[in-house]
């Protein structure tokens, strides 16, 4: 998939992006005992897909590594 914090929309190929971030409410079950989260999103525009990027600390990193289903 396209990384769109290069610009580029990762489903139609549109290239006005728009950045911001944010804080995500999580349940708790993401990530063990935190509940809000970073994340960094990038919106297209013209279709209106967002992708997210979460800005994971190492204990994130070791809990997706530890409960999360490597695709
Ligand atoms: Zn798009």
């Amino acid at each position: 998939m396209t990384d769109m914090r290069n610009g580029v929309c990762a489903v139609c190929g549109g290239e006005e992006i728009y950045t911001a971030s944010t804080r995500l409410e999580t349940p708790t079950a993401l990530f063990g005992m935190l509940h809000t989260e970073k994340v960094d999103l990038y919106a297209c525009v013209s279709c209106g897909f967002l992708q997210t990027f979460l800005d994971r600390t190492d204990d994130q990193a070791r809990w997706m590594r530890n409960s999360w289903k490597r695709v």
